[in-house]
């Protein structure tokens, strides 16, 4: 990621990407639910990512959120609720 200026996707706007960044952030900790199969399943915050995970103590390596918040959606650390698998590429969620 770097400093640059991007165009904001919610309101057509150039912002700082950090400023961009910080209301998707904002916005993931909003979108609790993730239906699969289904069922309503709460998403897996940071840090529950599970044994042998290698979440750290920091802020996620992919999309900067601190432990205990949700992803941003797409981040490729989080978990699938359904089946614990990576959630960007198991599946379970029709895109
Ligand atoms: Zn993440
Ligand atoms: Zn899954």
């Amino acid at each position: 990621m770097t400093a640059t200026t991007r165009v904001c996707e919610d309101d057509g706007e150039s912002r700082a990407w950090k400023t961009i960044w910080a209301r998707k952030i904002w916005n993931a900790q909003q979108d609790r639910i993730r239906v699969i199969a289904g069922r309503r399943f709460q998403r897996v915050p940071y840090g529950r990512e599970g044994r042998g995970w290698h979440a750290s103590d920091g802020p996620c390596h992919d999309c900067a959120v601190t432990p205990g918040q949700l992803h941003v959606p797409g981040c490729d650390v989080e978990r699938c609720p359904a089946c614990r698998g990576q959630m960007i590429t198991c599946g379970c969620v029709v895109r």
